[in-house]
């Protein structure tokens, strides 16, 4: 029994670096998935400006499109000035190229002002897209030391499991399943010591006869409590 429970304590402690890696495995590709997102996040912040400073440009050329018009019929209507005949026309005419500038006016308002978030809109796109640059290169390299850091782990993982693996050959496949199982119910801890007549997993006292059972290291013993398979150093 002694050899066996040796043997066990020998994967426990294999197991129990497994999944550490496996968390640090975990750690890195959360980290990795993380600075990825982050750069997704502000490349769909860019896009978006991007796509608002389209339909602003779009506007504006509609505007001063419109300007020209506008600016057209101010020069036709004060050409016509001069042939004017009567002071009931002029005074018509006159009306009219008032407006006329008004409306251009209230136009070049508009183009004003769209310029103006364009100007902003443009600020905001640059700020992004250097953000952006400094992201992409601190992903790049960061992800090449993840990389680095995932294979030598892999290698470590791979190496213990084969060391596992001719452990496991050696144990009856009763125990072995039995002891996966108490280590997954018992957070990576199946096989604990006994100090002072206590579980050193639960640190429960034990009855005393089980106690003694355990001295003579005859038949497996469990933890009445936690069920966690027991050893005597
Ligand atoms: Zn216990």
């Amino acid at each position: 029994m002694q050899e066996k429970l040796n043997l066990l304590r020998e994967l426990q402690e294999i197991d129990q670096e497994l999944a550490q890696a496996a968390a640090v495995r975990q750690g890195f590709e959360d980290e990795s998935q993380g600075l990825t997102a982050e750069q997704d996040r502000v490349q769909v912040m860019a896009d978006e400006l991007l796509a608002q400073l389209d339909v602003l440009q779009q506007d504006l050329a509609q505007l001063r499109q419109q300007q020209g018009i506008e600016t057209d019929q101010i020069k036709k209507a004060e050409s016509r000035l001069p042939a004017i005949q009567t002071q009931k026309e002029y005074v018509a005419v006159l009306k009219e190229i008032d407006m006329a500038k008004k409306t251009c006016l209230e136009t070049q308002t508009q183009i004003s002002e769209i310029n103006k978030q364009i100007d902003e809109l443009e600020a905001d796109l640059a700020e992004k897209n250097t953000s952006l640059d400094i992201m992409k290169k601190q992903t790049a390299a960061r992800g090449k030391e993840i990389e680095a850091l995932l294979s030598e782990n892999e290698q470590k993982i791979s190496a213990r499991r084969a060391t596992r693996e001719s452990l496991a050959k050696d144990l009856p496949k009763s125990l072995l399943s039995k002891y996966q199982r108490i280590f997954a119910r018992r957070e990576g801890l199946a096989l604990v010591g006994v100090a002072e007549g206590a579980c050193c997993g639960c640190h429960m006292q034990l009855p005393p006869q089980q106690y003694n059972q355990l001295h003579r290291g005859t038949e497996l013993q469990s933890c009445p409590h936690c069920n966690r398979l027991l050893y005597m150093d």
